[in-house]
């Protein structure tokens, strides 16, 4: 039945979070959050009828929206990979919207933050046998590696050894993490109620910050890496606008990111996208490009 449900609902769902000021005094640029998944922004410099945009999502977190909350509409698809669909959960957004909040929690915060990544893992722990890797051997992906693990907490300790890998290029490359996609991918292998096997995965991806560069002030390794980085994001965007276009060709092939996750993007698989905005006003452009994105991917 659940599976019959989400059906109904599609395969591609796009969910928006909006993080809270980092400062109480200044002003968001959210105007209103309906329960039906739409979102009023206003542009900060025309406050007035025109500056308004209104978007539309399967579901919108605000800013007091907690761990639990955002995990409570996620779980079926947790449920969803157990019963034998291979699922893909992104964090998408600019540096700084909320993206590893949400899938990680914050750094060193408590069991209430911990994230999606955590919540997962610990309902499938709940059912099944599981082993996880990071990345994905098959791929030559250099830094990938695959990991046995029994439980949640050797998981985290994983994941923790991930984070500090990742953050390591941060003094060679400036801001490492916010210029690398994270993805944690985990093979469910075992029998379902009725015996037969079941094997399916779950990839969940904390994506590199989603802003435009300027090409002014970077230059060499680190231009080719952003260019990189966003063409990777641009492949991923036209790989699930062609999915819920339903178009005979998706062009999988056209980076690295989409050929890993291409078992678990498209056919019965399911995909949920966080949109992540910041609600201050020197982030409204990055906010209206996200937003503009993910509406693309919500409603073709
Ligand atoms: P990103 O991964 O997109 O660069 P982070 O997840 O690191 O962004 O978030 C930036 C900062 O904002 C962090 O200090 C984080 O703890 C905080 N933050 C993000 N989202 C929330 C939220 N929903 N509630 C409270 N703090 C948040
Ligand atoms: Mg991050």
């Amino acid at each position: 039945l659940y599976n019959m449900v989400e059906d109904l609902k599609g395969n591609i769902r796009v969910y928006c979070r909006i993080r809270p000021l980092f400062r109480a005094e200044k002003k968001s640029v959210i105007d209103f959050i309906g329960e039906d998944g739409s979102l009023v922004v206003v542009d900060p410099l025309k406050p007035q009828k025109d500056g308004r945009k209104i978007f539309q999502f399967n579901r919108v977190f605000g800013p007091a929206a907690t761990q639990g909350e955002v995990f409570a509409d996620t779980r079926p698809l947790i449920r969803s990979v157990m019963d034998g669909y291979n699922v893909c959960i992104f964090a998408y957004g600019q540096t700084g919207s909320g993206k590893t909040h949400t899938m990680s929690g914050p750094s060193g915060g408590t069991t209430e933050e911990l994230g999606i990544n955590y919540l997962a893992l610990n309902d499938l722990f709940q059912f099944i046998k599981i082993r996880s890797c990071l990345g994905d051997n098959d791929l030559a992906l250099p830094d990938a590696s695959k990991h046995h693990v029994t439980s949640t907490a050797d998981v985290i300790s994983l994941m923790k050894f991930g984070e500090t890998n990742r953050a390591v290029g941060s003094t060679a490359i400036n801001n490492r993490s916010s210029r690398s996609h994270s993805v944690l991918t985990i093979h469910v292998n075992g029998e379902d109620v009725s015996g037969s096997r079941l094997y399916s995965c779950l990839h969940l991806v904390d994506l590199a910050g989603s802003e435009r560069v300027d090409k002014s002030e970077v230059t060499g390794e680190c231009l080719k890496e952003a260019q990189h980085i966003n063409k990777s994001l641009s492949s991923l965007g036209d790989v699930i606008m062609a999915l819920a276009q339903k178009n005979s060709h998706i062009p999988y092939r056209n980076s690295k990111l989409t050929l890993l996750l291409q078992n678990a993007l498209g056919g019965h698989a399911k995909t949920l996208m966080f949109a992540h905005v910041s609600p201050e006003g020197d982030s409204f452009g990055e906010t209206i490009s996200t937003l503009k994105f993910a509406q693309r991917v919500s409603t073709v």
